[in-house]
């Protein structure tokens, strides 16, 4: 695999030629590098230091074959080892429930929740041929449920009505008993955002989800936001049986070091990529390509 690495790994991999396996003396400078690089690109300590380990424990001992040096094989283990981590289970949306199939969508507040929901309508239309409805459980933002309103129009999707004076659990009842009248085969959720993990918001998301019971239960999260994507993403795994993961904002200019974390935390598995504020902005989640990116 083709990685762009950092100067001192790039330098530690050529001091390492000439050695034919990876030993416990060889294996720790570029550990100590990896982990500084896995650092540097957002990922949380603890998941940085799980992976460490794990990565040590395949590595130590193997034989380096043909022209690869020990520095190279070690690279290539990270490489590979962080790939499989972050791009297992990686599949489309999961829509084999009985019509409607419902997404819940969860996430903190400016995570991009909105927008990814009328970016999902858009591929699920397009590429799945799919009659899509979206409603708004944000009574507390009225802006929130227009915003809905106007990038589902933008999508080609139909928009169910939501108003502040509304229960968030009324609102859920409403519009499934429409996406069952009318026959859609999708019902897509987006709820209250959160600035912070907050017990209220927590409960009533967990309401939605026991009304809703979704096939899927996405949690949409800011690949830009660092170390703190762990905690959000332990609430969030332990408020709701979370089935994938959105990253959004990956065309920002963080590495992205989130991916790993909240991977890790959650056990779900990464669907989607985010790569711009457009509706078409939408990709499946390469692990690959973001592997190199965190090592870069
Ligand atoms: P919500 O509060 O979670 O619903 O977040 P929004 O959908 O309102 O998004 C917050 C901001 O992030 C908006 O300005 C979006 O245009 C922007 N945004 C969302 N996803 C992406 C993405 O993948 N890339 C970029 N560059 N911006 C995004």
């Amino acid at each position: 695999m083709a990685t762009a690495l950092t100067d001192k790994l790039s330098r530690l991999v050529k001091e390492m030629r000439g050695q034919a396996r990876i030993t416990e003396s060889n294996v720790q400078d570029m550990l100590r590098e990896v982990r500084m690089a896995l650092l540097e690109a957002d990922v949380a300590l603890p998941v940085v230091r799980d992976f460490i380990a794990r990565v040590k424990e395949k590595a130590l001992g193997q034989e380096v074959m043909g022209s690869l040096s020990p520095g190279q094989a070690l690279v290539g283990i990270v490489s590979k080892e962080l790939a499989a981590t972050m791009g297992e289970g990686v599949s489309d949306i999961n829509l084999a429930a009985q019509p409607p199939a419902v997404i819940l969508m969860a996430g903190l507040q400016g995570a991009g929740k909105t927008t990814t929901t009328a970016k999902l309508a858009k591929h699920l239309i397009e590429k799945r041929k799919k009659k899509v409805l979206t409603v708004s459980g944000d009574v507390y933002r009225p802006a929130a449920i227009e915003q809905l309103k106007v990038v589902t129009k933008q999508a080609g999707a139909e928009w169910f009505p939501s108003t502040p004076d509304q229960k968030p659990a009324d609102i859920a009842r409403a519009a499934l008993d429409y996406a069952k009248r009318h026959f859609f085969d999708v019902l897509l959720v987006d709820t209250a955002g959160r600035l912070a993990i907050d017990e209220a918001l927590m409960n009533e998301i967990k309401e939605l989800h026991a009304i809703l019971k979704p096939i899927e239960t996405l949690f949409v999260v800011d690949a830009m936001q660092g170390q703190d994507a762990v905690n959000t993403a332990k609430a969030f795994k332990e408020a709701l049986p979370l089935t994938g993961i959105i990253l959004t904002k990956t065309d920002g200019d963080s590495r992205g070091g989130a991916a790993l974390s909240v991977r890790q935390i959650t056990g779900a598995p990464i669907k989607f990529s985010g790569t711009s504020e457009k509706l078409d902005g939408l990709e499946v989640f390469d692990a690959e390509r973001h592997a190199g990116r965190i090592l870069g």
